[in-house]
């Protein structure tokens, strides 16, 4: 299979963010998202690992299996969900994403907020939840509380979701913007499918209180 990263679909600010960033000049395919763009949950987990960097789908490794059968023991699939990663591009040796990291690449994903708007966001993982916590302000996500203790919990966000804008032609003139567009978001933290794998007992039935609260929030 043909690498995406060249691919002329990608011929925008926030991806010229990313581009710039080392993790893209490493990494296989740039990994955007799956499922349904016309859903009204998108979750979003931490970045992607091998299997996904080789494919260029989110979540196709062992999280994702593990998350396809998480959706389908409470009646739902991808058809109902869309789902997409903090960051684009694998780290290498799946190491925790880094603070420029995670500003390089997550005007991406704000720009898919903009275009889907979803009316729930699931963050999977301590990442992605202190990353929405913290209103996409990675200098407060070190002081975020972690998922055991926000996991199922409702939060009502109202946010400034603005995108990018373009002082000159090249990537390196892309800064962050003064266009400001709010958006109203319910973000529901949940246990990450990997974290999952690794305490089954405990963490299974959690998942499934938490996805009825989804459930109960969308429909
Ligand atoms: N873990 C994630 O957070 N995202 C993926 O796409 C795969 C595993």
């Amino acid at each position: 299979m043909e690498s995406n990263k060249k691919s002329s679909e990608f011929n925008f600010l926030e991806a010229a963010m990313v581009k710039r960033t080392e993790l893209f000049k490493e990494c296989t395919n740039i990994v955007v998202g799956d499922g349904n763009i016309d859903a009204d949950i998108l979750f979003v987990g931490e970045a992607p690992g091998r299997n996904e960097d080789l494919q260029g789908i989110p979540f196709c490794g062992a999280a994702g299996k593990n998350l396809d059968k998480l959706l389908e023991n409470v009646g739902l699939s991808r058809k109902n969900i869309y789902i997409a990663n903090i960051l684009k591009c694998r780290p290498p040796e799946n190491r925790d994403p880094l603070p420029d990291e995670i500003r390089a690449h997550t005007p991406w994903l704000l720009k898919q907020i903009r275009d889907m708007k979803p009316r729930v966001v699931c963050s999977l993982g301590n990442y992605a939840t202190k990353f929405f916590m913290s209103l996409g302000d990675v200098d407060l996500m070190k002081s975020q509380p972690g998922i055991t203790k926000v996991h199922g919990q409702v939060q009502e966000l109202l946010w400034d979701v603005g995108g990018c804008e373009r002082l000159g032609e090249d990537a390196a003139t892309v800064v962050a913007s003064r266009e400001k567009r709010g958006l109203k978001i319910k973000l529901i933290p949940l246990f990450h499918p990997a974290a999952i794998i690794y305490n089954r007992t405990k963490l299974t039935p959690l998942w499934e209180e938490d996805m009825e609260i989804v459930k109960r929030e969308c429909c």
